[in-house]
């Protein structure tokens, strides 16, 4: 079978945890398994890292991690799966990659499912697993997000607690920017990003 699976939501709610529970049940199922993530996330080199919030609430501290091969370009992607064929592939921050990622993977899923030489049976398994935020911090749909999720077969959306009122006005469903730049991508952690509720979010005030 073919299949696609999202993961989303904002910062700080959880998406990577989710993934590496998935791919690790994929690994004691003895799949071969393929772990990326995009090269300009900068913050971990080859691992995906899921964070929970510390007891007291003040910070995050790492909780599982994962190896995960970091890709720079369409032909990179393309190279690895041709060498590794995957059975599984797990896609850590996947809004970071462009919008090839689109095209490369619904044509993967496609080569895929096509029938064997016999007619008789799709020519191979496959199982995308994609975690990424859904909306920027300006609240908008972050690409290649919103193809992807068109795409799935199932979209899980986490929610994290509110940095500022505590869960009290409402589960955090956005990302909140606190200073840096106008740049939709800016990689950073709990110094640059909160997670907020509808109530509390405000459209950074960025020149
Ligand atoms: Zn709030």
């Amino acid at each position: 079978m073919v299949r696609l699976e999202v993961i989303t939501g904002p910062m700080f709610s959880g998406k990577s945890e989710e993934l590496i529970k998935r791919l690790r049940k994929a690994q004691h199922g003895q799949k071969r398994i393929l772990v990326i993530k995009p090269k300009t996330d900068k913050r971990t080199e080859n691992k995906i890292i899921a964070r929970q919030q510390k007891a007291e609430g003040l910070g995050f501290e790492p909780h599982d991690e994962l190896e995960a091969i970091p890709i720079g370009s369409e032909e990179e992607l393309r190279n690895l799966i041709i060498e590794k064929r995957p059975e599984v592939v797990g896609i850590d921050e996947a809004q970071l990659f462009g919008n090839w990622i689109v095209d490369f993977l619904e044509l993967l899923m496609k080569m895929r499912a096509a029938p064997n030489h016999a007619g008789e049976a799709p020519r191979g398994e496959l199982l995308i697993i994609a975690a990424g935020l859904d909306l920027d911090a300006w609240r908008k749909p972050f690409d290649p997000m919103p193809a992807l999720m068109a795409m799935a077969d199932e979209i899980r959306k986490e929610a994290a607690v509110c940095f500022v009122c505590h869960g009290k006005f409402g589960p955090a469903v956005y990302t909140q920017k606190k200073g840096g730049t106008s740049e939709r991508i800016e990689i950073g952690d709990a110094e640059l990003y909160e997670a907020r509720c509808r109530t509390c979010h405000k459209i950074p005030d960025i020149e």
